[in-house]
């Protein structure tokens, strides 16, 4: 094609190309992730040996080639067929359910995931799989992978804000979040790289997000706030300002930690903070707290004057961080029982479950009430232990959730299948927890491209993921929760002064002025995961 001979054909130099996404463990700033598994590194080489293939076919940069729909296809093909090895637990055989080139499967060996054998033993192929064309295909890549019209709202994203005095008085955290830094940020202040301008770049430029829900990291305040609850509502006056109408594209979620000091002050703050009129959520962390106490939302001194609080300004929403553990945190309260059995005490408010209590140490299978105390099934559990049944008033946050597990089909599979069979298919939210892992984009093209294997649908009763299922978790179901009317919305963002950007965003990628839209953050070698170790202190205060 003409428009792919115009791409520069530089040298590349010795480091490996950044890769639509990083296939293992990543920081999201609240822990440093483990070295690359073999199986990760195997999905890497192979991805940029595809990669130079398809590129040379098209007779453009590999690098660059990589930063395209193509180069995520490349990608996801790749993860397809590790996922046929990962699929086999260990040291069985590769099952033949999915095809792929003969020894296709070989670099992966038994390098999979370490299965709980209670939990997949008797699972005979891959769970998951990713329904891309042939990467060298640039017109069916972009067709496949790029927008479908969705209306997609992220109810889980972050930026900082670098000014803040919080570099002061958290260094730790400043530290954690310096581990998601891209490695191709230039500013003079890198944490710049990830600030409002950023942000807004990621989300609505670099990325199909329609609306989004910012949020923060655990904090006691304004004085120890990455993003005080001001500097929120800032991002939401901008967007909003760029927006037709006026409309909110970027909603704004207020942190609260009732355990820090008095609790009548939180109340008032809240109260204050609603006034403005632009809280759209309150949320929490259970599990942060003074002397690395957290508290229980069942708590009559803590945690139900809170939600009473939020009930009685009338804030109907409240999420809760729970599931991946982050350093420092106090893991009795890490786990969901205490939303979950809040929300049955609250029938006319609505929770949300942020990560769906996902944690990267448990390998989630099927769900067994008798094993459920950790990870997705602890949720499930918790709502079987309290007996509301599916589309109830409690609700599931992909953040981070769908990012990790996306490497893994099998897991991809069992997490969205129990969500969506026993939280609802109506309750299943997407989130990506951008900007800490870059633009979303990557995200929202694998799941576009995801499909739960017929196998496993019958298997476990796991629904086919249908176009229309998935319009409603990218964000059909959010608008519900947040009463927005999607059509208005629509048209103020089709009207609005940010419209125009994508699309001349995506110019200015194809003439090679912007580098990598969104290029994969974290460490791809062992070397940069222990270049990280180092740079992190290892007891960092909790994010
Ligand atoms: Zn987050």
């Amino acid at each position: 094609m003409a428009r792919a001979e115009r791409y520069p054909s530089h040298r590349e130099p010795d480091a490996p190309p950044p890769l639509p996404f990083v296939p293992g463990e990543v920081s999201n700033g609240e822990f440093v992730p483990a070295a690359p598994s073999g199986r990760d590194r195997a999905i890497v080489r192979e991805t940029l040996r595809r990669a130079e293939h398809a590129a040379d076919r098209l007779g453009v940069d590999r690098r660059r080639f990589l930063q395209t729909t193509g180069g995520m296809a490349a990608m996801l093909a790749t993860i397809n067929l590790a996922g046929c090895a990962a699929s086999t637990s260990g040291s069985a055989p590769a099952s033949s359910t999915t095809t792929g080139a003969p020894g296709s499967v070989a670099p992966y060996g038994t390098a999979g995931p370490a299965f709980d054998p209670g939990t997949s033993s008797t699972a005979p192929g891959p769970g998951g799989t990713f329904e891309v064309p042939d990467p060298a295909d640039t017109e069916a890549c972009a067709q496949a992978l790029g927008s479908q019209g969705e209306f997609i709202l992220d109810v889980h994203t972050h930026h900082v804000m670098p000014d803040g005095p919080w570099r002061k008085v958290a260094p730790g955290i400043e530290s954690m979040i310096r581990d998601v830094l891209p490695a191709n940020c230039t500013e003079a202040d890198p944490l710049t790289c990830l600030d409002r301008t950023h942000y807004v770049q990621d989300l609505f430029l670099a990325s199909d997000t329609t609306v989004s829900v910012l949020s923060d990291v655990p904090n006691s305040g304004p004085g120890d706030a990455p993003l005080p609850f001001t500097d929120a509502v800032g991002t939401h006056d901008f967007a909003a300002s760029v927006t037709g109408g006026g409309a909110p594209r970027v909603l704004v979620q207020s942190i609260v930690a009732p355990n820090y000091g008095d609790v009548r002050a939180h109340l008032d703050d809240m109260a204050a903070q609603v006034a403005g009129g632009k809280v759209t959520c309150f949320k929490a962390y259970t599990a942060w707290g003074p002397n690395r106490q957290g508290y229980s939302l069942e708590d009559p001194k803590v945690g139900l004057p809170f939600v009473q609080q939020a009930h009685d300004l009338g804030v109907k929403v409240i999420c809760a961080h729970k599931g991946l553990p982050i350093q420092g945190f106090d893991e009795r309260f890490n786990g969901p029982q205490d939303i979950v059995a809040v929300a049955k005490l609250f029938p006319d408010m609505q929770f949300v479950v942020y990560h769906s209590a996902f944690e990267r140490a448990t390998v989630e299978g099927p769900y067994d009430p008798a094993r459920a105390t950790r990870g997705v099934n602890s949720f499930l559990k918790a709502l079987d232990d309290n007996g509301l049944p599916p589309s109830s008033n409690v609700w599931a946050d992909l953040g981070t959730t769908w990012r990790e597990t996306m490497s893994n089909p099998t897991q991809a599979a069992h997490v969205l299948g129990k969500l969506i069979t026993r939280v609802g298919a109506d309750r299943v939210l997407w989130g990506t927890d951008a900007i800490w892992f870059g633009s979303p984009q990557p995200q929202i093209m694998a799941f576009r491209a995801f499909q739960i294997t017929p196998e496993f649908q019958q298997r476990y009763g796991y629904p086919a993921l249908t176009p229309e299922l998935k319009q409603q978790i990218f964000g059909l179901n959010a608008a519900k929760l947040f009463g927005l009317d999607i059509a208005a919305t629509r048209c103020a963002v089709d009207a609005s002064k940010l419209a125009a950007g994508p699309a001349a965003f995506r110019s200015l990628v194809d003439e090679g002025a912007v580098a990598e839209p969104w290029r994969a953050r974290g460490p791809l070698s062992r070397r940069e995961v222990i270049q990280l170790f180092r740079t992190s202190p290892k007891d960092a205060l909790p994010l």
